[in-house]
């Protein structure tokens, strides 16, 4: 049998990557988790994790955040034997039983099973202003860049959970916060719609659109639309915050099965169309893309890649995925 570098290799340290690696490392798989930023993806900028199960803070009626979940799941990964590198990984082959990802320093690792866990980045809304003023008044995360706009003018776009939650953290920074979405209703989770519609500090615009971003070196104003009337307005605003949703990240595997929005497709034990290849969190196709969601797939995925592994090598597997 050819001899492999890894037996299982994680694309992506978010929950789904390191759960999985916790779960791989606990199966006494060699596991790698490569990386191209540092381990958290989008859930590092969940400020409160307010519904991930058993996870309080020290002080009652507080949360801890998602940075603070993410060091621990990193932690106890690495603590069952998981290994992590930050890289990014460009290019993903089979050939028979073994997989083979290039990384951008040139080297190149094999192993038995791959875990996508890529994830989702923020979708740009590709209207007239957003790129020339990106980082100068347009961002797609209130907790990175929220900190910059204390008591100005804040508009956010996006009617789902990201765009709810982001408005909610900046209403801590600014009175004055508007959440702009195209439709005459949230897609967001009640619990967060209900709360937004209620914050003194949140002004909700229904029907309406961001049609451009204006400005000199900075944002500085807002050309919206009213979708009923179609009457455009230019508004003054000192940043804009755009939630509109997420676009997968799988450009490693342009081969495996996806929905019509891009998201992989699995079967429960979150296999893909490809023999090997797993996937877990928010680049798979899932109706409710939550952190303990992502982790509970990510251990699916860890032990059915466990089971495959214990195939390829010929050992028996114990507890096998049915
Ligand atoms: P989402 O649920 O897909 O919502 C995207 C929102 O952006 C929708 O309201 C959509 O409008 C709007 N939108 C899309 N394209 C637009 C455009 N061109 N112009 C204006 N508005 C546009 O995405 P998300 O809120 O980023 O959340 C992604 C996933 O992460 C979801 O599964 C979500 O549940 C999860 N998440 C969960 C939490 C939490 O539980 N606390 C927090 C953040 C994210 P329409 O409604 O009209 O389609």
């Amino acid at each position: 049998m050819v001899k492999t570098d890894v037996d299982l290799l994680i694309l992506g340290a978010g929950p789904a990557g390191l759960t999985a690696a916790q779960y791989g490392g606990r199966a006494n798989l060699k596991v790698l988790v490569i990386e191209e930023l540092a381990p958290g993806g989008q859930a590092l900028f969940i400020n409160t994790l307010e519904n991930y199960p058993g996870y309080l803070a020290s002080t009652p009626g507080t949360f801890k955040s998602g940075f603070e979940l993410i060091q621990d799941m990193h932690q106890q990964a690495i603590n069952f034997g998981a290994t992590f590198i930050t890289q990014t990984a460009q290019a993903l082959h089979k050939e028979g039983d073994i997989f083979t990802v290039s990384l951008e320093s040139g080297a190149t690792l094999r192993s038995l099973a791959v875990i996508v866990a890529t994830g989702a980045k923020q979708r740009p809304l590709d209207i007239p202003g957003e790129f020339d003023f990106t980082g100068r008044g347009v961002s797609y995360c209130a907790s990175c860049d929220g900190p910059f706009f204390k008591g100005k003018k804040i508009f956010v776009i996006g009617g789902g959970d990201a765009a709810c939650d982001e408005a909610q953290f900046l209403s801590r920074l600014s009175s004055q916060v508007v959440l702009v979405h195209r439709r005459d209703r949230f897609r967001a989770q009640k619990a967060l719609a209900e709360r937004v519609l209620h914050n003194p500090h949140i002004t909700v615009r229904f029907n309406t659109r961001l049609k451009e971003i204006r400005g000199e070196k900075k944002v500085s104003s807002l050309v919206l639309e009213n979708t009923l009337s179609g009457v455009s307005y230019e508004e003054a605003g000192d940043a804009v915050f755009i939630l509109a949703g997420t676009i997968p990240q799988t450009s490693l595997v342009p081969q495996v099965a996806k929905d019509e929005q891009g998201y992989i497709i699995t079967d429960q034990k979150m296999a893909t169309s490809i023999d090997g290849i797993f996937c877990a969190g928010d680049v798979r196709a899932c109706p409710f893309r939550q952190v303990v969601v992502a982790a509970g797939e990510g251990a699916v995925a860890a032990h059915s890649a466990t089971a495959y592994i214990d195939r390829i090598k010929g050992e028996e597997s114990f507890g096998e995925a049915r």
